[in-house]
């Protein structure tokens, strides 16, 4: 199998999502989940004429007026009095404005007169009312399907009563480390052995997108051993990640394995820096990736691949935040047969610098690290004050 475009492998990915369906789950517990049916509001917002100062509430026309003072009305209780001609009501934010007022002048703009009547001492003032219904009408949809659940929709669904929403079920992740060089994060690794980094980055990026991920644990690089994880890794999940053994060594079994576990495979070469042996596959249970073992090139490609993916799957049309920024240096670089992505981060001054780089096992570049800009095949140079599309991450 040839190697391929990035924007070929892009589409093969997305072309080869399926749909995970949805539970129904309480509101405080939905975020970062996927919206899988629209809300709507119960009640006007707001449901009453609400004043929005602690002040006092009379007649427009009345406010040169010294006003006799009706009644006091806290937030939460209903007015017993209507306002007439050279009347108010002493009324504190939230509550219901009375029948008769259209004013409510704030306490700060106000004097107390020695016949104990109240009057406006400002120049001028607004209504201070918030009118029933003005910010959402009974039945009307507050949230959208397909909505990325953030803490202020909690506060919508809060509001209008949704104790218990419908979202994306989460989409159940296998992730897998292979390399015989690994050692698991609390040990002391040997001299020729490396910590395991990308399966719990994995872990965590997963995580961020409201998926399930379960570890599979380290396999060596041994094709049976690798077999019969990813057989049981494919028995209950809607993805397999596992990273490493991809690439063209001696002991990169991950491909053939993966066609032993009847996993075709779509692509397993990608045009594309870092990230280039990316390998992805379907099989009649799951979708399979072989992310190569170097932790940044993991972590693009989950990034650039496997984020969207897992949206679409989830019914969220993903759309990274992606910002036309001045390049502060200049960058360059000599083979550009590969379409790059350059990790940089943003200035105080507004625009943006390649980060320290040395290849995609640095992974410390990453901790500063802000976004990634592509460089199309052919490009080798960012000139200093170019304009580029940083997509932040
Ligand atoms: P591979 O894709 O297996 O050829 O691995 C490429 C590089 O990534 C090697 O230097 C590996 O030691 C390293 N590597 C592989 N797996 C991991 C992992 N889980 N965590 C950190 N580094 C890894
Ligand atoms: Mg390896």
């Amino acid at each position: 199998m040839g190697i391929i475009s990035f924007e070929e492998a892009y589409e093969t990915v997305m072309n080869s999502a399926f749909s995970v369906g949805g539970e129904t789950v309480p509101f405080t517990g939905s975020l970062n989940r996927i919206l899988e049916d629209s809300v709507t509001s119960d009640t006007d917002l707001p449901p009453f004429n609400r004043a929005t100062v602690d002040g006092y509430a009379c007649r427009r026309e009345d406010l040169g007026n010294e006003l006799d003072i009706l009644e006091i009305i806290p937030a939460g209780k209903t007015p017993s009095e209507t306002v007439r001609e050279n009347q108010c009501s002493k009324i504190m934010t939230g509550a219901v404005v009375p029948e008769g007022a259209d004013t409510v002048f704030m306490v700060e703009d106000s004097e107390i007169t020695v016949s104990g009547r109240v009057r406006f001492t400002g120049s001028f003032t607004k209504e201070n009312i918030s009118l029933r219904g003005e910010d959402i009408k009974s039945g009307d949809t507050v949230l959208i399907k397909g909505t990325l659940i953030k803490p202020q929709d909690i506060a919508i669904m809060a509001t209008v009563g949704c104790a218990r929403v419908r979202v994306s079920r989460k989409i159940r992740i296998a992730v897998i480390s292979s390399g015989d060089e690994l050692v698991e994060p609390s040990e002391k690794p040997g001299p020729e052995y490396i910590r395991n980094s990308n399966a719990y980055q994995l872990m965590a990026q997963i995580d961020k997108t409201g998926a399930a991920g379960k570890y599979f644990g380290i396999v060596r690089d041994n094709e049976e051993e690798t077999l019969k994880i990813l057989k049981e890794a494919l028995y209950d999940s809607d993805l397999v990640i596992i990273t490493g053994g991809v690439s063209m060594g001696d002991f990169d079994f991950v491909p053939s394995v993966m066609e032993r576990a009847n996993i075709k495979i779509l692509f397993s070469r990608v045009r594309v820096q870092p990230g280039k042996p990316t390998t992805f596959g379907v099989h009649s249970n799951a979708l399979v990736f072989g992310l190569p073992g170097n932790p940044v090139s993991s972590f693009v490609q989950f990034e650039l691949l496997v984020r969207p993916l897992l949206y679409k799957m989830m019914g969220h049309d993903y759309k990274p935040l992606v910002l036309p920024l001045q390049m502060r240096r200049v960058f360059s670089r000599k083979a550009a047969d590969r379409m790059g992505w350059i990790p940089v981060r943003t200035t105080d001054e507004g625009n943006v610098e390649p980060v320290v780089y040395h290849g995609s096992g640095h992974i410390a570049s990453l901790a500063e690290t802000d976004g990634l800009v592509a460089l199309q095949i052919g490009k080798h140079k960012i000139e200093k004050g170019e304009v580029v599309s940083v997509r932040f991450l």
